[in-house]
């Protein structure tokens, strides 16, 4: 882990359709090597965060009014959401989104369209990417639409990492899956964290798990941040206990 910030948030303000105020100042900063979770509850915000970094807002009528967003200190917020994948940043969705009608293989194999390093070092990530799913390995020549929830998680994570990203946008990855799934990928993020420096910053309603592999956490309610620390210190803080780690 290191000092430095990769991703900072600062103020900002997000309205849909030019009148329904979702985000009233949220700022938050995602040092480089870290798992930064944004925990609340549903309808909190989070999605609407991860959203307004990676310029996916627009096609939901929504926009950034106040405040800025930078990435290694340069302004990302009125550009591309293909702007983001370039500086290394990309989003794995709440709800995974794998392309269906592709098999595993192929799904994982979109995720590197981006790269110009070649076959061979493409073949040695979807490897890599194996090792931490071993699942995706036996599945891999089928049909995606036809994996569990479960597996369409791992496939979007997996295809996430096809692209060799510094920093993951990860939304909700505990949504619909059961108990002890959910500890499974939140190991995967953890060693994929430690093994190969990626940065994650993971939106999570379940704040139990999230802050048992977070190092730091942020709580979102109606738009603002109310409160944060590192994950340690917000597991022991009495109202986290009250409000939010019963519910979990
Ligand atoms: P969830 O876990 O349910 O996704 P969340 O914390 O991610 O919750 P958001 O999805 O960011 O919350 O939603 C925050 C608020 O913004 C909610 O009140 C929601 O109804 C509203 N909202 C989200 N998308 C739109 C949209 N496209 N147009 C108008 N309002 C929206």
């Amino acid at each position: 882990k290191s000092d430095t910030t990769l991703l900072e948030v600062n103020n900002i303000e997000v309205i849909y359709n030019h009148v329904i105020l979702v985000l009233k100042g949220v700022s938050l900063n995602v040092p480089k090597g870290g798992i930064t979770a944004l925990l609340g509850g549903n309808g909190a915000g989070k999605t609407t965060t991860l959203k307004a970094i990676s310029n996916l807002l627009k096609s939901e009528r929504g926009e950034v009014t106040k405040g800025s967003i930078t990435y290694r200190g340069e302004r990302v917020q009125d550009g591309s959401p293909a702007d983001l994948v370039r500086k290394g940043v990309i989003q794995v969705m709440e709800g995974r989104h794998c392309f269906e009608h592709l098999t595993v293989e192929e799904n994982l194999l979109t995720g590197a369209y981006t790269r110009k390093d070649g076959r061979a070092a493409i073949q040695a990530d979807l490897e890599m990417v194996y090792s931490y799913f071993p699942r995706l390995k036996e599945r891999r020549r089928s049909q995606a639409g036809y994996t569990s929830g479960g597996e369409q998680q791992m496939v979007a994570m997996g295809r996430a990492l096809m692209s060799r990203p510094e920093t993951i946008l990860l939304d909700e990855p505990s949504m619909g899956l059961a108990p002890q799934l959910v500890e499974q990928i939140f190991e995967i993020v953890k060693s994929v964290n430690e093994n190969e420096g990626v940065t994650f910053l993971l939106a999570e309603q379940n704040t139990n798990v999230a802050l048992r592999y977070a190092h730091y956490g942020y709580i979102l309610e109606s738009g603002r941040i109310v409160m944060d620390g590192p994950a340690a210190e917000l597991r022991e803080n009495p109202d986290v206990k009250e409000f939010y780690l019963g519910m979990s």
